[in-house]
């Protein structure tokens, strides 16, 4: 299997880490969007949001304990944003489920 973030976790492929746990760990985007831009990511492979099963829910409440570990890491008092593009019409371009965690300046227009 050929997975990117597979690679980063195993540690073969270079990253920033900013967290890390037994079940998540979270590094800088390389492409940043944002002055803070983090990608949460479960250590488990599952491809994206349609692939989670029942017995991923405990998992999938971890990524929201570590965005706020790193909130407090990184002194993020005036919020952040976190979002998940699943599939095709979200531009999901890695297939390894993942969470961009976004900070650092106050955001503009919204989707919702
Ligand atoms: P997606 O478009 O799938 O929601 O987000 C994938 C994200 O992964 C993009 O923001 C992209 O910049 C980031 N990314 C892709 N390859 C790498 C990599 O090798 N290292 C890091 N740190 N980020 C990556
Ligand atoms: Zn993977």
């Amino acid at each position: 299997m050929d997975c990117i973030f597979c690679e980063i976790i195993k540690g073969n492929i270079p990253s920033t880490k900013v967290y890390e746990d037994e079940f998540v760990t979270a590094f800088n985007d390389l492409n940043p969007q944002m002055p803070v831009h983090v990608l949460i990511v479960p250590k488990k492979h599952i491809a994206s949001a349609y692939d989670i099963e029942e017995s991923d829910a405990e998992l999938i409440g971890r990524v929201f304990l570590a965005a706020k570990a790193i909130a407090a890491k990184l002194g993020l008092e005036n919020g952040f944003r976190i979002i998940n593009n699943c599939g095709e019409d979200a531009g999901q371009t890695v297939k390894h489920l993942h969470f961009h965690m976004l900070a650092g300046k106050t955001m503009g227009e919204k989707i919702i």
